[in-house]
C-alpha cells in the first residue's frame, strides 16, 4: 500500500472525447447528466479512450444522479475496459458532495477514475465545460466495533491532459 503513495497519476482525455462529454452535459441541463469511461492503465497515467452516456434515472434528476442499471451493467463487460464514472455539477462547481462521497462505495470498487464537470461560467461561454478529475483510492480499515475489514474510498485530485 505504500508504493501508492507519491505516485502521480495523470488523466489522459482526447479532445473529441472531452467534447462529447461537454455536449452531453450542455444538452442534458437543467438535469444532472452521467455517463462512463472507458480505456486502459498506462504508463504514468490512465488512459481514456471513450466517453459513454448514461441515463439519469434519479427521482429527482436535477439534483441528484442514479446511472441506469441495464446501460450500466453493459459497461461493465463492454470492450475497451469499465475504468470511470463522470457526472456534471449543473449549478455548483465540480467537486464531490457529500452525498458524491456517500454514493461512491456503491460502484467505487470496480473504478479508477471519477469526473466532475461544471458549465464554466467564469468565462462566460455558454459552451465550456470546467472538468475535473479524481482517483479513485481504496483503503481497507478495520471497522470501529468489529473486526471486519471494511473498504473506504477516497477521491484524490489528479491533474486532466487534453490530448
Ligand atoms: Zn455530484
Amino acid at each position: 500500500m505504500a508504493a501508492l503513495h507519491g505516485q502521480q497519476n495523470v488523466f489522459y482525455i482526447p479532445s473529441s472525447v472531452e467534447q462529447e462529454m461537454s455536449k452531453h452535459m450542455f444538452l442534458s441541463l437543467p438535469q444532472e447528466a452521467c455517463g462512463v469511461m472507458l480505456g486502459e492503465t498506462a504508463a504514468g497515467g490512465i488512459r481514456i479512450s471513450r466517453f459513454q452516456p448514461i441515463r439519469n434515472v434519479a427521482p429527482d434528476p436535477l439534483h441528484h444522479f442514479a446511472l441506469d442499471d441495464a446501460e450500466w451493467i453493459r459497461c461493465i463487460f463492454s470492450e475497451p475496459k469499465l475504468i470511470g464514472i463522470f457526472h456534471s455539477h449543473p449549478h455548483t462547481k465540480p467537486v464531490p458532495s457529500l452525498e458524491d462521497m456517500q454514493a461512491l462505495p456503491a460502484f467505487a470498487g470496480l473504478l479508477q477514475i471519477y469526473l466532475i464537470g461544471s458549465p464554466d461560467l467564469t468565462t462566460g461561454l455558454r459552451s465550456n465545460m470546467q472538468l475535473n478529475g479524481y482517483q479513485i483510492e481504496s483503503s481497507k480499515i478495520p471497522h470501529d466495533q468489529s473486526q471486519d475489514i471494511v473498504p473506504s474510498y477516497n477521491l484524490l485530485p489528479v491533474p486532466l491532459c487534453v490530448t
